[in-house]
């Protein structure tokens, strides 16, 4: 059976998210207080729905209960955001996604019970902000407060070389996962493989190893 999604909050992000799981061919639900998002959103969803949300017998009525995940993007109206996240905790959903705007409401968002808290203009503004910093980070994914996998160019310097040859492991403590060389994706290289100028090395390791590396062979 198809899995069912309920987006609730249809500004930019829920909006989005909401039309990629259309296009993914997922049953959405999307629901909204204000009546043109509604309209909007009619012809993009499986079903949309005007409703507060953070009246607990609208929810109960829209039998919220059946759906597998829910993804709460209010985002100015903090308090709608608490509420409705609380009302979908006390129901019992199992995946419950909540947009943050800000540290405190991720916080209160996660003691009452959100499976995921989601902070996407922080995020997306960290990763820019990599990209711009060097020009070989191509991309960045923050596993943790410590740990990241990026996307590195190789460059000159590592032309020609192989993994063994650069130490990399031994060297600076990360790991290469995998190379791209134009639509090839190799997932587990070959230490003796040379690295050609070009190819996208996608690292694993520590933030401050990851930097030292990228700083002596990019
Ligand atoms: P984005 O940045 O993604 O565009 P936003 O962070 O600015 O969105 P808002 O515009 O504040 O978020 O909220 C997103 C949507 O949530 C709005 O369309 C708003 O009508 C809807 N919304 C707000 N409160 C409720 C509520 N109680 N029940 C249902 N929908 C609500
Ligand atoms: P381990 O047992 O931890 O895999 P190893 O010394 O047996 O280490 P080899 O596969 O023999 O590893 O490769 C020799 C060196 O090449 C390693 O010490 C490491 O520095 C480097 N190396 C090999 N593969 C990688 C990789 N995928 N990413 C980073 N460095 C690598
Ligand atoms: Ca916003």
């Amino acid at each position: 059976m198809k899995k069912q999604f309920a987006v609730i909050g249809l500004g930019r992000f829920g909006g989005s998210i909401c039309k990629e799981l259309n296009d993914q061919g997922m049953e959405v639900l999307a629901i909204d207080i204000n009546e043109d998002k509604v309209n909007e959103y009619a012809s993009v969803a499986t079903h949309a729905v005007m409703a507060d949300t953070t009246d607990e017998n609208t929810l109960r009525s829209l039998g919220i209960r059946n759906f597998d995940h829910v993804i709460v993007a209010i985002g100015d109206n903090i308090q709608s955001s608490i509420l409705t996240t609380l009302m979908l905790v006390e129901l019992g959903l199992p995946h419950i996604t909540v947009k943050a705007q800000n540290d405190y409401h991720e916080k209160v968002l996660l003691k009452i019970g959100a499976h995921k808290v989601v902070h996407p203009e922080r995020d997306m503004g960290i990763r820019i902000a990599h990209n711009i910093v060097s020009k070989n980070v191509l991309d960045y994914l923050e596993l943790s407060d410590e740990y990241s996998i990026v996307e590195l160019m190789a460059g000159q310097r590592v032309d020609g070389r192989s993994l063994i040859d650069l130490d990399i492991r031994a060297k600076f403590g990360c790991n290469i996962m995998a190379v791209k060389r134009e639509e090839y994706i190799d997932v587990s290289p070959a230490p003796d493989q040379n690295i050609k100028k070009g190819d996208i090395l996608i690292v694993i390791g520590a933030d401050k190893d990851i930097t030292r590396m990228e700083q002596a062979l990019f």
